[in-house]
């Protein structure tokens, strides 16, 4: 057997997080001398000092100054758990978080992660993914360093008919966040961001259910976010933040919007308010109103793409004036 590549960077719980890497990320580009860091987070000067030469090691720029102390000027723009622990208007993800170098996939990691009993908010992030997915057992292109390839488990309160609202909720928040780069993105039902027709996105839900019970959901999440180049027969269909704007973009930045984002859409979602949400999405589509042709795993359906209902389905008028729900599939635009 072949062993799957898969190199973890740190597994850690947020009660665990790196008091000085979050003081120094929060004070950013202003000096805290180690008199100061030493009194508040009670270690030695020596253990900072140590601490610092690790930070630095991963890319941190800190300036030290005799008298002035310690000034962290600059990020590498990593996934390192302090770096979404810093903002605390994020509450419930990222109670634990795994971050990988390289995995094969965030989705198939957080699924086992789930099976051991993670808890609700657990966050899997990698920096490339070697068989990074898509539906149906699709390739999602992962190249290192140059997206967020992110898996989230949820242990969601809702019945199994109501997880498609999950991956909306997700969609929202992912086309907020990067429309707030100036980027006019749109939401192709069900699980796809577009820009000018070309996928900048995409999510993958997959949810582990009993009859009338959801045990987990992960949800996957994949933006192009530097990507500089793609293969070939990807050219014509997929598209990055870079290619768009012409310019990097800092992940991390982005990385919490989208959480943000996702927190407030999901907390809706279990207040019962999905309604809202639905609103946004619909705003924020680009597939209603459109003429469209739908294959499923045992079906093909054309015809306008008229609605989405309280679930997440999308209503079909079809040619003959008559209405089908799609719960799933395919859609191309017409
Ligand atoms: P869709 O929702 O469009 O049916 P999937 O969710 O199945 O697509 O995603 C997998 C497909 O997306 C692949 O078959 C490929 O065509 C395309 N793809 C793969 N990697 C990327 C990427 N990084 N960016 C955009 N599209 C990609």
């Amino acid at each position: 057997m072949v062993m799957e590549e898969e190199i973890l960077i740190k597994a850690q719980d947020k009660e665990n997080k790196n008091e000085i890497l979050l003081y120094l990320l929060k004070n950013k580009g202003n000096y805290v001398s180690g008199e100061e860091l030493s009194e508040k987070l009670k270690v030695t000067r020596t253990a900072i000092w140590k601490h610092i030469n690790v930070f630095k090691k991963l890319g941190y720029e800190i300036d030290s100054v005799p008298r002035l102390g310690y000034c962290l000027k600059n990020s590498p723009d990593l996934f390192i758990p302090e770096e979404i622990w810093k903002d605390d208007n994020i509450k419930f993800l990222g109670s634990k978080i795994y971050y990988f170098d390289t995995i094969g996939s965030t989705n198939e990691k957080a699924k086992i992660l789930a099976l051991e009993g993670a808890p609700h908010g657990t966050l899997v992030l990698s920096e490339k993914q070697t068989k990074g997915k898509g539906r149906l057992g699709r390739k999602w292109e992962s190249p290192d360093k140059q997206g967020i390839w992110l898996s989230i488990i949820l242990r969601p309160s809702l019945t199994p008919e109501e997880a498609p609202k999950i991956t909306l909720i997700t969609a929202v928040a992912c086309a907020k966040a990067i429309r707030e780069q100036g980027v006019n993105c749109a939401i192709k039902w069900p699980n796809d961001i577009l820009y000018k027709e070309k996928k900048l996105a995409g999510i993958l839900t997959e949810i582990s259910a009993e009859m009338d019970k959801i045990n987990h959901v992960v949800v996957g999440i994949g933006i192009n976010v530097n990507t500089k180049s793609f293969p070939e027969e990807l050219e014509d269909i997929a598209t990055s933040l870079y290619l768009i704007k012409n310019e990097y973009i800092e992940r991390v930045p982005l990385l919490l919007t989208f959480l943000k984002g996702f927190e407030l859409y999901y907390s809706e979602l279990e207040k019962g308010n999905f309604s809202e949400v639905l609103k946004e999405w619909k705003n924020l589509n680009c597939t209603l109103g459109r003429k469209v042709r739908i294959i499923g795993k045992n079906f093909e359906v054309e015809g306008e793409a008229c609605d989405i209902d309280e679930f997440g389905a999308l209503l079909i008028k079809k040619d003959d004036g008559t209405f089908e729900r799609i719960l799933s599939g395919d859609v191309s635009l017409r």
